[in-house]
């Protein structure tokens, strides 16, 4: 079962111009080409390897279908990574920004980015911890790293279905999004939002919401 126009419905109720990733992790290839035929363009994915044997290369693709790297990246598969997805929204070191910006400078290729915000402060979820950190990461990818577009900020919320977490959480982020515009003027991506809580990323100014669940159904095993 997927739904991809359900959501989008459900999704263009609360917001028209909101961005959806269709999260397609552990989900074959026929359950993508069915959502991009009820109009899904853009794919999510958490690991390289999945993504690379899922998705035909960048020019075989079905007209407009787009694939985001969601999920954390190791620097030995960043070269595999560069060479297939359209945007990297899991940046969540100095050093991964180096790696990237070397290996689309060998490649003479460009990237988007997102840096990832941990803005639950759990230990398990990744990205930068603290605001400064990522901010002093934003001015050193816009000022140092030609290759790279840095397009904005990507958050996971709190574990728990906790909506008042989840808002402080998302609020914070934004808070942090809006200092980040100060030093990166063009950056205009928010991402948060999943399945289970992106009407209130939306309240708190998501710009992108990344849904697996509510489209393809349960995972066959957690991340
Ligand atoms: C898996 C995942 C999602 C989608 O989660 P659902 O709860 O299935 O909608 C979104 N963002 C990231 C970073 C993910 O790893």
């Amino acid at each position: 079962m997927t739904d991809f126009s359900g959501v989008e419905k459900d999704i263009r109720a609360v917001s028209s111009d909101a961005v959806l990733v269709a999260v397609s992790k552990f989900h074959p290839y026929d359950a993508v080409m069915e959502a991009y035929r009820q109009g899904a363009r853009i794919f999510g994915e958490n690991r390289v390897q999945e993504m690379r044997e899922k998705f035909p290369p960048k020019d075989e693709r079905p007209e407009g279908m787009k694939v985001y790297l969601i999920g954390q990246l190791q620097r030995n598969k960043v070269r595999k990574a560069v060479e297939w997805v359209d945007r990297i929204e899991s940046v969540d070191s100095v050093a991964l920004i180096d790696k990237i910006e070397a290996e689309c400078a060998l490649a003479s290729s460009e990237m988007d980015i997102l840096l990832e915000f941990n803005s639950s402060g759990e230990e398990q979820k990744s990205g930068f911890s603290g605001e400064d950190e990522l901010l002093a990461a934003a001015a050193y990818a816009s000022e140092k790293c030609p290759h790279l577009h840095l397009l904005g900020i990507m958050t996971v919320g709190p574990l728990g279905n906790d909506e008042e977490k989840n808002r402080r959480a998302f609020m914070k982020t934004a808070e942090v999004f809006n200092k980040l515009r100060g030093i990166v003027p063009s950056a205009s991506v928010l991402s948060m939002g999943m399945s289970g809580d992106w009407r209130t990323a939306l309240e708190c100014g998501s710009t992108e919401v990344r849904i697996g669940t509510a489209i393809f159904g349960e995972r066959k095993s957690a991340k």
